[in-house]
C-alpha cells in the first residue's frame, strides 16, 4: 500500500488561477495514482485565507464535483504563513506526507515527483529550490536574493532560494507543530526541526494569471519579521555600535582639551552639533529595535491563536460521507 500525499495550496484572492490550478495539480495525482506511488487516498488541500472574490466558491466547486479537491477556509485573512501553517496542521492527520505550494503554480510542479522520490528514499524533508530567477523581475531577484544573504549574515538559518515549495513528513510535521510561535516565519523554523533532509531544483516561472498578493510593502514586512524572529544580531550590532561611538567620544574628549590648553576653545560647534544630532539619531534607532524585540515578546506572551477554521471540506476516501465539519481554533 503506498503512503498518502496531500498537496496544501494556500489562496488569497486567487479566483483567476484556481481553474486551471486545479486541473493542473489533479493531473499530477492522477498520474502520481496510476503509477501506484501515491495511495487513492491522496488529496490537494486548498486554504482559502480570508479572500474577498470567488476562490471560496470555486473550492467549495471543486470539492462538489471530484474527492480529489479538499478545502479548508479561514475565519479571516490571516497572511501566508498562518493560512499555510493551518493547511499542513490539518492535512497532517490524514496524510503521510503534505507538499506545500503557491496557487499561482509559480513553482514547477514537476518538481513533486522528485520530492516524492526522495521522500521514498527516506528524507523527511525535501526543499525545492529555484535554481533560476529567469522570469523574476530584476528588482525582485535583487531584493529577494539579498535577503537570503543578509539572513545568513545574520545567523538564521534559511535554505538559499527556497521559498514554501516544500515536502514533510508526518513527523516532520508534528515537530512543526511544537513550535508555538505568533511570528510565523516557516522558511526558518522548518530548518530547526531536522531530520533526513534534501532538495529538488527547478525553475521558477512566471504566475500565468492574477497579481502578487505580495506587493513590496508585504514583501519588506516579511523579511523585516524573518530577521527579528530569528536573529538576535542586530541588538549586538547596537552594542558594538555604541562602543564604537563610546571610543570615538574619548577621542572627541582628547581633541577638544588639547585645543582648549591651545587657547582655541571657539572651534567646535560644527562638530557638537552634528553630534547631538548623530547620537539623538543613533539612540532613537536603537530604542526602536530593542522595542521590536519586546514587541515580540509581548505577542508571544499574548499567545493568541494563529487561525480558526471556519470549514473544512474534505472526502478522505475511507467513508464516502461529507466531512463538512465546523471545526473551531485548531491550533491555540
Ligand atoms: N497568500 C495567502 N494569504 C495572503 C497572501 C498570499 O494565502 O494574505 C497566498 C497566495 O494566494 C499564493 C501564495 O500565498 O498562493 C504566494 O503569494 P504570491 O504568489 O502572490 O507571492 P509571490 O509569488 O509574488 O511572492
Ligand atoms: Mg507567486
Amino acid at each position: 500500500m503506498s503512503d498518502t500525499l496531500y498537496i496544501v495550496v494556500p489562496c488569497y484572492n486567487e479566483e483567476e488561477v484556481l481553474q486551471e490550478t486545479a486541473s493542473r495539480l489533479k493531473y499530477k495525482l492522477t498520474e502520481l495514482m496510476e503509477k501506484g506511488l501515491i495511495s487513492e487516498k491522496s488529496r490537494v488541500l486548498f486554504v482559502n485565507d480570508g479572500s474577498k472574490d470567488k476562490t471560496l466558491e470555486i473550492i467549495e466547486q471543486l470539492h462538489a464535483s471530484c474527492s480529489l479537491f479538499a478545502g479548508l477556509s479561514l475565519s479571516c485573512n490571516k497572511g501566508h504563513q498562518n493560512a499555510l501553517l493551518a493547511g499542513l496542521m490539518t492535512a497532517k492527520d490524514y496524510a503521510d506526507a503534505v507538499i506545500s505550494m503557491d496557487a499561482d503554480l509559480q513553482d514547477d510542479i514537476n518538481a513533486v515527483d522528485g520530492m516524492w522520490q526522495k521522500y521514498m528514499e527516506g528524507c523527511d524533508i525535501v526543499y525545492g529550490v529555484r535554481s533560476k530567477r529567469k522570469t523574476d523581475s530584476f528588482f525582485k531577484r535583487l531584493t529577494a536574493e539579498g535577503f537570503y544573504k543578509l539572513m545568513d549574515f545574520l545567523g538564521a538559518k534559511t535554505i538559499y532560494n527556497h521559498a514554501d515549495y516544500r515536502l514533510m513528513s508526518k513527523r516532520a510535521l508534528e515537530a512543526l507543530e511544537n513550535y508555538r510561535e505568533v511570528n510565523l516565519f516557516l522558511r526558518g523554523i522548518v530548518p530547526l526541526i531536522g531530520f533526513k533532509t534534501d532538495k529538488v531544483y527547478y525553475e521558477r516561472s512566471e504566475r500565468f494569471a492574477g497579481e502578487s498578493k505580495y506587493p513590496l510593502k508585504k514583501m519588506l514586512a516579511f523579511a523585516f519579521e524573518g530577521i527579528t524572529s530569528f536573529s538576535v544580531k542586530p541588538i549586538r550590532l547596537i552594542t558594538l555600535l555604541g562602543f564604537l561611538i563610546t571610543l570615538l567620544s574619548c577621542g572627541m574628549f582628547i581633541y577638544t582639551l588639547v585645543r582648549y590648553l591651545q587657547g582655541n576653545t571657539e572651534v567646535g560647534w560644527a562638530s557638537l552639533i552634528i553630534s547631538i544630532w548623530a547620537i539623538g539619531g543613533l539612540t532613537l534607532l536603537s530604542i526602536g529595535i530593542i522595542g521590536e524585540y519586546i514587541g515580540k515578546i509581548y505577542l508571544e506572551v499574548k499567545s493568541r491563536p494563529r487561525f480558526f477554521i471556519d470549514k473544512l471540506l474534505l472526502d478522505t476516501g475511507e467513508d464516502k460521507l461529507e466531512a463538512e465539519k465546523a471545526t473551531s481554533a485548531k491550533a491555540e
